[in-house]
């Protein structure tokens, strides 16, 4: 984050100590009125009515209208979290988690982690002792854990209100497949559709006919209210006599809370843009060139191009004739510190401009006050998932009309706004859908069927969900695990106590500060000719061996938190291991045992060059798609024969993130059924 000062123009970073909205004089009212002021305090009573009376209250409402912030504390104050029980509110997004739990812990005047905590994967700040029930995967290598018996310690937890990911609540089950003890479980964000969310929503269903003493509350901006109200509606051998009223009531309701957005102007461009980064940067100089104060907002699809237009903003800016000085310029991503999530949502200084570069996280999950200028650039990132090729790409898409929509309603916020779209009107209004594919449909169900499968879900293709997978997706699936020994012939879990597939890619790489001579030079420090998991275990080594020190992280160009949190998912899993009698085994220096590790894990995705290509180009061994190697490994332009990904994106080309380079004997070592099955062998 910069701040382009006003005398000179140059770049002055800003102390971290800026504390948030609330506690800074700037005129801001006090907490209190400011929670009054909010369209769903009027709403207040009819909410606590029907949740009390309704088995599921659906609620729709504009974004900053307060429902995340407000309504777990409603439910507080209507007494739903005594008795020791627990209201919790689910987020798809982590970094959403920790931002609302710490805006309702301020609002509530006490500490994150006492009446207010949040979970997600890795970190818990519940009030309770920190238990183990994660399934982790270190640098992205899926692992296997079996998942033994790590029940909750009985301790008394004091948490009344608790932010989660969705998918962190789905983990809980596995210890209490009843949730017992939620009063109130609010699934936030449910337009966003995310696969977790549509899981919970089929569970949460589940677990309602067994728990009558159970609220749930399905809220979001835009959702389809009629369509999920038929979906928790649409009962097999409800209870309860004809004409008699139950209570609660299985009918939901439905509320909608009235925004007061203001009227935003839309502007489009005349002619297609064919790059988006500069043309928003063009823009958003436009808007501060021109326009009266206000900040902006600009959507883009993820860290790499909001980086790139930080970087050209901030040269543009500060070489730029026009007046181009007092803008602050901050990243919204997930993976950000807590000292730059905090700039984001801190008010802007008087004579300043805020820009806020983001992916679709300020789309509905967060509200920043003050944006009054939207730049869409009109694409998101999104999963797609081909079952007949079985490739998962996180692709950069075009979004529906209803994001369009969505991202042009934050520029309403505190007074009439503007919205830029970086695209032609004829494309909106001719080209783009208008509603999202929920990601369900969208994406490789292998973790998705453990997860139900571990419940003891086992009909899996008869599962009542908000929106059918596609049944060919579900088949792919089944045959992996099958062939991954997790499944049996019964397509039973082989083991006892269920399987957890987690899959978490690290990024340790300090990025996005300018330097990026300086760090590709500290990643050739640690390159590896085996690949890149062979360099991240590089890293690690030099991070042990540096005793841990922040400031070799700084030196290195290596993110610390990011360390610290390397070294403790090891911590976990080490336990995990033990407690399941795994034997550890150090492989010494011995790369091949890792890289065969690696294979193991993701047989699937290995590809190969062809004999005399130098183009860089590869095949995929199942697909025989055409992947390339990402600038960004350590392997590219070193173009080994043979490797393993561990994922793909897709911008001109499809990119392989996270390669090692193997021997192809091991595929048939280590996966022979796999490879026989789909007689998919060109290993010569
Ligand atoms: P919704 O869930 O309906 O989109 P929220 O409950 O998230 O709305 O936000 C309600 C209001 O709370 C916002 O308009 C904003 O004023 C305030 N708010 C939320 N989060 C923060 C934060 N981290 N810092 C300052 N204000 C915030
Ligand atoms: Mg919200």
């Amino acid at each position: 984050p910069r701040l382009l000062d006003d005398e000179e123009g140059g770049v002055v970073f800003l102390s971290s100590s800026l504390s948030s909205a609330s506690s800074i004089g700037y005129g801001y009212a006090s907490i209190e009125k400011q929670r009054q002021r909010l369209p769903v305090y009027k709403y207040r009573t009819a909410i606590l009515y029907l949740v009390e009376t309704h088995a599921t209250t659906i609620i729709v409402g504009e974004t900053g209208s307060g429902k995340t912030t407000q309504i777990p504390q409603y439910l507080k104050e209507a007494g739903w979290a005594d008795g020791g029980r627990v209201i919790a509110c689910t987020q798809p997004r982590r970094l959403a988690v920790q931002a609302v739990a710490s805006r309702v812990a301020e609002e509530m005047g006490v500490k994150v982690g006492e009446e207010v905590g949040y979970t997600i994967r890795f970190e818990d700040f519940t009030n309770k002792v920190r238990h183990l029930s994660s399934y982790l995967s270190i640098f992205g290598v899926i692992i296997f854990v079996m998942h033994a018996g790590i029940s909750s310690l009985a301790v008394q937890d004091l948490t009344a209100i608790k932010f989660l990911t969705d998918g962190v609540l789905l983990r809980e089950m596995m210890d209490d497949p009843l949730l017992t003890k939620y009063s109130v479980i609010m699934v936030d964000e449910a337009h966003e559709r995310s696969i977790s969310t549509d899981i919970l929503l089929g569970l949460l269903k589940k677990i309602q006919r067994c728990r009558s003493d159970l609220r749930l509350i399905i809220s979001s901006a835009t959702i389809e209210a009629k369509s999920m109200s038929a979906f928790f509606h649409a009962r097999k051998g409800r209870r309860g006599l004809e004409g008699v009223e139950l209570v609660p009531r299985l009918e939901p309701a439905i509320l909608s809370v009235e925004g007061r957005g203001f009227n935003v102007q839309i502007h489009y461009v005349e002619e297609p843009v064919s790059d988006y980064v500069q043309a928003a940067v063009s823009t958003v100089l436009l808007i501060h060139d021109k326009e009266p104060p206000g900040d902006i907002l600009v959507f883009l699809t993820g860290q790499d191009d909001i980086d790139a237009t930080i970087q050209l903003l901030t040269e543009e800016a500060r070489t730029s004739k026009k007046n181009s000085s007092g803008l602050i310029i901050l990243p919204l991503y997930s993976g950000l510190s807590r000292a730059e999530q905090e700039q984001v949502f801190s008010p802007t200084p008087r004579g300043k401009r805020k820009v806020v570069i983001s992916t679709n996280i300020a789309e509905t999950s967060l509200t920043l006050e003050g944006i009054v200028y939207v730049v869409d650039s009109g694409f998101s990132k999104q999963r797609f998932y081909n079952p007949i090729s079985d490739i998962e790409n996180l692709v950069v898409a075009p979004i529906s009309k209803a994001s369009a929509r969505q991202r042009a309603g934050r520029a309403g916020r505190v007074r009439p706004g503007k919205c830029y779209r970086l695209y032609t009107e004829e494309y909106f209004v001719k080209e783009i859908p208008a509603e999202g594919i929920p990601e369900m449909q969208r994406s490789n169900l292998v973790s998705c069927v453990i997860q139900l499968k571990a419940l003891g879900i086992d009909n899996i293709l008869g599962f009542d969900w908000p929106a059918s997978p596609p049944p060919e997706a579900m088949i792919r699936a089944l045959e992996v695990l099958y062939s991954l020994g997790v499944l049996d012939d019964d397509a039973k879990l082989t083991s006892p106590t269920g399987f957890q597939v987690a899959e978490i890619p690290l990024s340790i790489w300090v990025s996005g500060r300018g330097a990026q001579k300086e760090l590709d030079e500290a990643k050739l420090r640690f390159a590896a000719a085996e690949g890149d998991h062979v360099t991240f275990l590089n890293i690690y080594k030099g991070f042990l061996q540096s005793c841990k020190s922040s400031h070799w992280c700084h030196k290195n160009f290596i993110n610390y938190h990011a360390m610290k949190k390397v070294i403790e998912i090891r911590e976990q899993l080490r336990r995990i291991a033990q407690r399941i009698g795994i034997v550890m085994k150090s492989c010494e220096s011995d790369m091949q045992v890792v890289r065969k590790a690696v294979t193991a894990g993701f047989f699937a995705n290995a590809c190969y060059s062809e004999a005399y290509s130098q183009s860089g180009m590869y095949k995929t061994v199942r697909g025989s798609q055409e992947v390339y190697i990402h600038p960004s490994s350590v392997l590219f332009r070193v173009n080994p024969k043979w490797v393993i990904y561990h994922s793909l994106v897709s911008t001109d080309r499809q990119y392989m993130r996270n390669v090692i380079s193997i021997d192809p004997s091991w595929l048939l070592e280590v996966a022979p059924h796999f490879y026989q099955q789909h007689r998919l062998n060109p290993i010569h």
